[in-house]
């Protein structure tokens, strides 16, 4: 095994910037095959990607982390999802029900430590419990989302998960977005119409105005010290350098320094 920090991506990011989404996916899919997976909470962007993967020739799986409350909508559109684009999905729980968890902890997500605990517990350890077998995790943050995603780069390492995370959408706007929908009519969580900008567990997740940011109605109840859940790395805060260990020949070729270098 050898070491790739985030340090070593700058370059191949920089270059990557002016990529299509798709063309990023393809060379993903050419770097990673089938050790990668794409990762969807069934919200609109992830939809723009699951649709995007069912127009690719190679099967790549979607990971979806049902939380045990999470709305029917949500878990509807997954089915809807693996149906119609015959797309292979998994769903990853945790290793508690809610119910249990309250039994043995109480409420958890009604205080700002409480609700890292229940994230970690329901989201984050899930995924966590996955580690090892992908070297690639496809994400959907999109830079327009403001926040901590403003400066969201295409390419990062996953300390937690020791892979990359592949984010083709950073670049993707609003108007992007709306095109897209328009050319392609992606199914889409029913909730975003019912005014959910964005979409979790049942418990943490309320339609917001048309005056409020996007993600208010993230955790509303208790306020702005906590809007993410930290299941994407780039939205921790790290004072360290980071790395991950992988196959130095994967490292290569990820690098465009292998014989299987893949030019767009
Ligand atoms: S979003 Fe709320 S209910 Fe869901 S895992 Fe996080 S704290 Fe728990």
């Amino acid at each position: 095994m050898a070491k790739l920090t985030q340090a070593d991506l700058v370059d191949l990011n920089k270059t990557f910037e002016e990529r299509t989404p798709k063309e990023l996916l393809a060379w993903a899919s050419s770097v990673f095959g089938t050790r990668m997976a794409a990762l969807s909470s069934m919200q609109r962007s992830g939809s723009i990607i699951a649709h995007m993967l069912s127009t690719m020739e190679e099967n790549i799986k979607i990971l979806f982390v049902d939380t045990g409350v999470l709305f029917q909508e949500s878990l509807d559109t997954r089915d809807r999802v693996m149906k119609e684009y015959g797309v292979e999905i998994v769903t990853l729980t945790p290793e508690k029900t809610m119910e249990e968890q309250t039994a043995e902890l109480g409420v958890l997500y009604i205080t700002p430590e409480g609700q890292k605990q229940c994230c970690d517990l329901r989201k984050s350890d899930p995924l966590t419990a996955a580690k090892g077998d992908y070297d690639a995790l496809i994400g959907s943050l999109r830079r327009c989302d403001g926040g901590k995603r403003a400066e969201c780069p295409i390419l990062a390492v996953d300390v937690e998960m020791n892979c990359i995370r592949i984010n083709p959408l950073v670049n993707f706007d609003n108007d992007d977005f709306d095109q897209y929908v328009k050319e392609h009519d992606p199914i889409m969580n029913p909730l975003h119409s019912q005014g959910f900008t964005t979409i979790g567990c049942n418990r943490c997740t309320t339609p917001v105005l048309p005056n409020e940011p996007n993600r208010a109605g993230r955790w509303r109840h208790l306020g702005p010290w906590s809007i993410y859940c930290g299941i994407n790395p780039t939205d921790l805060d790290s004072a360290t350098s980071p790395h991950i260990d992988l196959p130095q020949e994967l490292i290569d070729s990820i690098l465009g320094r292998g014989p299987t270098d893949f030019m767009i």
